[in-house]
């Protein structure tokens, strides 16, 4: 079976990636998993940039051998114009400190009433099969950001991320419930779709 490289070390996003793709005619490895140690510098200024600079990357880094999908994501608050947008990992300034992202948010949103605090989760995902068959592909999820946390799973801002349609937030429904509606669900169905196209092509 042919491999896919997942180009992250996030525990939560890739097993939210196995999840949706199980069916996907390949074996999905992460980072760490493929043996590669690589930061990847994603000074982007769009979600689509910074995923293709680091499928480009890693793939490169790779040999060129195996399939890489690369997934960048974060929310935008619409009050906050679009914040922290590329910035999510790192809206603190230490990339990856989920409680304090989350406090940094909660504080830039105080005073501000609930039917303001809408938002989206974006994510951006781009897989690179070859040289020269490249897919990209998109989704979003739009809710509002409570005034404190809620919920013990999940990752990031999803204990703020509440969703009307399960009256919950990210964290306190279950993953099949998130990969349902998320945007990273949502992205990656829409890839799956395009590959079996493809697949379909190239018999
Ligand atoms: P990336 O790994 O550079 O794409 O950064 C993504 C960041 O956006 C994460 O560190 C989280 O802060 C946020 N984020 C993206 N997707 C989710 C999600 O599904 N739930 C919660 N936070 C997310």
């Amino acid at each position: 079976m042919k491999k896919l490289i997942v180009a992250s070390n996030n525990k939560h996003k890739i097993s939210e990636i196995k999840q949706i793709l199980k069916n996907f005619p390949f074996q999905i490895l992460s980072l760490q998993e493929a043996g590669i140690n690589i930061e990847v510098d994603e000074n982007g200024s769009t979600f689509e940039e910074n995923a293709h600079i680091k499928a480009i990357e890693i793939f490169k880094a790779l040999g060129k051998r195996h399939a890489v999908l690369a997934d960048d994501s974060g929310l935008m608050v619409d009050i906050l114009n679009g914040e922290p947008g590329v910035y999510s990992a790192r809206y603190f300034g230490v990339h990856g400190n989920d409680k304090e992202n989350n406090e940094k948010l909660l504080s830039n949103l105080k005073g501000v009433e609930f039917e303001k605090r809408k938002a989206h989760f974006v994510c951006a995902i781009e897989l690179i099969l070859d040289e020269k068959i490249i897919i990209d592909v998109q989704g979003d999820v739009e809710g509002y950001i409570i005034e404190e946390e809620r919920g013990i799973d999940g990752f990031g801002y999803d204990p703020l991320f509440y969703v009307p349609r399960f009256n919950k937030t990210f964290a306190e429904i279950t993953s099949e419930e998130k990969n349902s509606i998320s945007h990273r669900g949502e992205a990656l169905r829409k890839l799956e779709e395009k590959v079996k196209d493809y697949l379909q092509e190239v018999k």
